[in-house]
């Protein structure tokens, strides 16, 4: 059962799903026999909803409904359908959840994936984020995320992303694309485009740059090694990215992630593809990107009373870490 509800002060979208308490853990580490990920256990998982094969019919990368999805496919309660109830607004938790499953290893962190398995990851990204919307009007929102480690919430070690469609705006989109219309509207261009321009010029807080991409420690850093990974061509949709793009992508992320890997010795992280709502008409404004949250430290009563965060580290000391990792590759 999948119910959302707005606070009705924040405007802010929460799903109450009490079902996600039930999903199992295997935690970090756990083995491979009853691994509902690994091949042989294809049975383990909802019917296969895509998949890239190698000619002998081997998958490489396969899609598949997450077994407890936190948005329902079929919406639960027909009687939520009355969006209004006194102050109250709430809706049924409908959407789409998928598990993109992105090797046949166990084992393999995708910091340390061969490009051209991590290439077919990102085709995946991009062929269920464009299923799903296509799907029909009532999704706002496509969520494209993955999560390494205890600390970051992984509940199953087989390395995998996830996809969520939403029927709603999330609180952090709201608030980003209203901020980038405001910046535009202010200075009369997309906010991300002027600050890659600058951050490339000066290169103090460049972390890698690419034919397509670009990878920066941000000015203001909420956390040690947040990273920001974002298209050189200004382009407001993960869903509109071009084939060359992913191609230089896929080498630009191993990069970027086997530096962190190496540099924090596996750090459990949080990543995520920040991209514009389906609906979104003011395309200018807005720029998507990728962003990279290692779960280093713990948010404290500080940060959770007033929403300030203090970050331990500089982000221009996080650059010159990781662009030197980057700059002597392993043996
Ligand atoms: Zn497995
Ligand atoms: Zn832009």
């Amino acid at each position: 059962m999948s119910e959302l509800r707005q606070d009705p002060i924040t405007h802010d979208w929460v799903i109450i799903n009490p079902g996600r308490a039930s999903r199992p853990h295997d935690g970090a580490g756990a083995g491979t026999v009853n691994c509902p990920f690994c091949p042989g256990n294809e049975a383990m998982t909802p019917g296969e909803v895509d998949s890239i094969c190698t000619p002998d019919g081997s998958w490489l990368v396969r899609a598949v409904p997450n077994r407890f999805p936190v948005l329902s496919e079929v919406a639960p309660d027909p009687s939520l359908d009355a969006p209004h109830a006194g102050l109250w607004s709430r809706r049924p938790g409908y959407g789409h959840h998928e598990v993109i499953i992105e090797s046949r290893d166990h084992e393999l962190e995708v910091g340390l994936m061969a490009v051209e398995q991590l290439r077919r990851v990102l085709e995946m990204y991009v062929r269920r984020a464009r299923a799903l919307a296509a799907r029909d009007g009532r999704l706002r929102q496509i969520v494209l995320f993955r999560n390494h480690g205890t600390r970051a919430g992984t509940s199953i070690a087989h390395p995998h992303s996830q996809i969520v469609a939403t029927p709603t705006v999330s609180p952090e989109t709201r608030r980003r694309v209203m901020d980038e219309i405001a910046f535009f509207d202010e200075n009369g261009c997309c906010g991300l485009c002027r600050e890659l321009d600058l951050e490339c010029a000066s290169g103090e807080r460049i972390v890698l740059e690419t034919q397509a991409f670009v990878t920066l420690a941000p000015y203001a850093s909420g956390n040690p090694y947040q990273l920001q990974i974002a298209p050189r061509r200004h382009c407001a949709s993960f869903l509109e990215v071009e084939e060359q793009e992913l191609d230089d992508l896929a080498g630009h992320l191993r990069r970027v992630l086997a530096a962190l890997f190496r540099n924090l010795a596996d750090p459990h992280y949080n990543l995520v593809v920040s991209s514009a709502p389906l609906d979104l008409v003011h395309r200018s404004a807005s720029h998507w990107f990728i962003e990279v949250l290692p779960r280093l430290t713990t948010p404290a009563g500080f940060e959770l009373g007033s929403r300030i965060v203090v970050n331990v580290q500089t982000p221009e000391q996080a650059a010159v870490e990781l662009r030197a990792q980057i700059a002597t590759p392993p043996e």
